[in-house]
């Protein structure tokens, strides 16, 4: 089961490091595996705004 289609993850990064991205079932969310940004994924959407995004305000 997956949040997005797994194509459209293969080219998504941060918008704000371009790190990779990883999926969190459980909080509907793609995270950034290099900062721990969080961006909302709605109907199979990422939302891919930084104003969006939940920083964990570390690094
Ligand atoms: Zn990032």
């Amino acid at each position: 089961m997956s949040l997005i289609d797994p194509q459209l993850k293969a080219i998504l990064v941060c918008p704000t490091c371009h790190g990779d991205l990883e999926e969190d079932d459980a909080k509907g969310v793609l995270r950034c595996q290099n900062d721990g940004t969080e961006f909302p994924v709605r109907d199979g959407i990422p939302i891919m705004l930084v104003d969006d995004a939940k920083p964990t305000g570390e690094g």
